[in-house]
């Protein structure tokens, strides 16, 4: 496995890219305290590294749940401080940066902001690491480029994340790129996890295909999880509760020593 060019990239106090694999996890949005909470507890008590959870949603229809927004930020101060974890969460316009500052460890750009080129720029000029989404119709090598965007400002810490792209296939949410894995392992030096959740659109599928990307080389994962996913505010048809997330990672651990993988746990 070609994992001797992946560069490792600083994720907060993580690193990515150095035959270490980092599963980050939580709900797609934070819609509680007690909601956030106890999905972070129950993550990291399952091996996962970092927890993520959107504050500001891009949602497609304008009358869906756009996220807690400024509501949001003191949940995860809480949670933060009471459990010592770090944080990912999607950045969805410019002005945001300096809020998020103060509560993020890593910024996520989403796959509709992969050729937001204002947002990459403005990244690229500060000292968190950033993990880019692939646009749903991004060719891969444009998805570089992008990445050299926010790298060419002086932020060298990003990791590409391969989510599943839009194809004639309409059977499952998205296309789950797993080539995209094998070409950025073989052609880029960056790091790549994966994102089995927006790829399938399908809990039911998530684990097989978080599995086949540790396969095809990925450095980590980006999971969905709800404590209750029925009533969740967004993307609860593909998240995992609790229990599918444990079992998830107790074969993730079974499987990675086999690759030539170790599971990144919860650094402080
Ligand atoms: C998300 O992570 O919740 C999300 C909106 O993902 P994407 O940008 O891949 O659609
Ligand atoms: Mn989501």
């Amino acid at each position: 496995m070609a994992l001797s060019k992946t560069e490792t990239v600083n994720l907060g106090t993580l690193e990515v890219g150095n035959g270490q694999f980092l599963v980050i996890a939580g709900p797609c949005s934070i819609e509680s305290y007690e909601q956030f909470s106890q999905t972070a507890q129950s993550v990291t008590d399952s091996g996962a590294a970092m927890i993520r959870g959107g504050m500001y949603k891009l949602r497609t229809q304008p009358h869906s749940f756009q996220g807690l927004g400024k509501e949001a930020f003191e949940i995860v101060k809480r949670v933060k401080a009471e459990q010592n974890i770090q944080f990912i969460s999607e950045i969805t316009d410019p002005r945001q940066i300096s809020d998020f500052l103060e509560v993020v460890d890593v910024f996520q750009v989403g796959s509709r902001n992969m050729h937001n080129y204002a947002l990459l720029k403005e990244l690229g000029s500060i000292d968190k690491p950033v993990v880019l989404k692939r646009g749903f119709s991004g060719l891969i090598d444009e998805w570089i480029f992008a990445a050299d965007y926010i790298r060419k400002g002086g932020n060298k810490n990003v990791v590409l994340c391969e989510r599943g792209i839009r194809t004639f296939e309409t059977a499952t949410r998205n296309t789950f790129d797993l080539n995209a894995i094998a070409y950025i392992k073989k052609h880029s030096d960056l790091p790549i996890i994966a994102d089995p959740s927006h790829a399938t659109g399908d809990s039911d599928l998530v684990p097989s295909m978080a599995l086949a990307a540790a396969a095809a080389g990925a450095d980590g994962l980006i999971v969905e999880v709800h404590p209750d996913p029925p009533s969740a505010k967004s993307d609860g048809f593909q998240a995992l509760n609790l229990h599918q997330f444990r079992n998830l990672m107790e074969q993730l651990k079974q499987i990675l020593p086999i690759l030539g993988r170790e599971l990144t746990t919860k650094a402080n």
